[in-house]
């Protein structure tokens, strides 16, 4: 029997499956395993996409969205468009556990941040503003739909502890270039990150004007509390959702890179599933039964 375990998606997601696992296996509950998982990828500045170090907005400022959800009592803590703070995820689990909301936004969130000590820091790297520059100065260079190379992606955490408690979390910088004030699918709940002890979790990554369309977590973890596998719920929900929108992709004006779609999901029994529509999606997980990290390649719907 799996006693404990806990999915990252992407890469860098193995470093947040280091630091879960270990919680877990310690025997802490799982929104203190996952909210430091998604914690260790926040604060590494080499990862250009979360946190520290993440994509600015069109004007050059790191704008970070970042959630956690408790599949326990389906309680949830999110913020967005937050700008000066290393550790986005820290404030959502405050607006989860200490305010009668579930996501506060911009100015609202860094005050609240504020007034509970957290400590403000500088988010821009040398690199993260040289990139940004190159970036603006492809852009000037395009004449129309222009490719915004480096783009995006999503530190997305799902875990189950020892007590059966299921939850998701999620941090991110959003989309390379994005308007200021634009606000993908993590920290809204249902589109990025669902958690319910009852049947699962799924966080997701990609575009998330198209992951949003299809409110995919929710649509996974429903799936599972019908019956479905996590890898049957990942790739059925995701598949339904490329079928609905397949004449609409690429949307508008968008580039190749803003029709790509991950999803990540675990039940209580501690099996993992994946599913995209690209051929790129790596994701880490860990279980006390194995007690050894793997990085393996997601299934591409079909
Ligand atoms: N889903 C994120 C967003 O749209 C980006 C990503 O995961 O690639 O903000």
């Amino acid at each position: 029997m799996v006693r404990w375990a806990i999915a990252a998606t992407w890469p860098f997601g193995q470093m947040a499956v280091e630091v879960g696992s270990r919680l877990l296996a310690s025997g802490v509950m799982g929104i203190d395993a996952v909210e430091e998982a998604v914690r260790a990828v926040e604060l590494d500045p080499s990862i250009d996409s979360v946190g520290v170090g993440g994509i600015p907005n069109i004007e050059g400022e790191v704008q970070l969205d970042a959630a956690l959800m408790r599949g326990r009592d389906l309680a949830v803590g999110a913020v967005a468009g937050v700008k000066g703070f290393s550790s986005p995820v820290g404030i959502a689990r405050l607006v989860l556990e200490k305010t009668p909301h579930h996501l506060l936004v911009g100015e609202g969130a860094e005050r609240y941040a504020d007034a509970h000590g957290l400590e403000r820091s500088q988010l821009l790297t040398q690199s993260s503003l040289e990139a940004w520059q190159k970036r603006r100065e492809q852009l000037a260079q395009a004449s129309s739909s222009p490719e915004v190379p480096g783009s995006h992606d999503t530190i997305g955490v799902v875990a189950l502890d020892q007590r059966g408690g299921i939850t998701a979390g999620t941090s991110t910088s959003g989309l390379a270039m994005k308007l200021p004030g634009r606000v993908g699918d993590s920290p809204l709940v249902g589109s990025g990150f669902y958690a319910d002890d009852l049947a699962g979790a799924a966080v997701a990554t990609g575009c998330g004007e198209l992951i949003m369309r299809g409110c995919l977590s929710y649509a996974i973890v429903d799936l599972m509390r019908s019956g479905a596998s996590p890898q049957e719920a990942c790739g059925d929900a995701l598949g339904g959702l490329v079928r609905r929108l397949e004449k609409d992709l690429p949307v508008r004006s968008a580039t190749e890179d803003m029709t790509k779609m991950a999803v990540l999901a675990i039940d209580g029994e501690g099996n993992v599933g994946a599913a995209a529509n690209h051929a790129e999606f790596d994701y880490a997980y860990c279980t006390s039964k194995e007690g050894k990290l793997h990085l393996v390649r997601a299934s591409i719907i079909n």
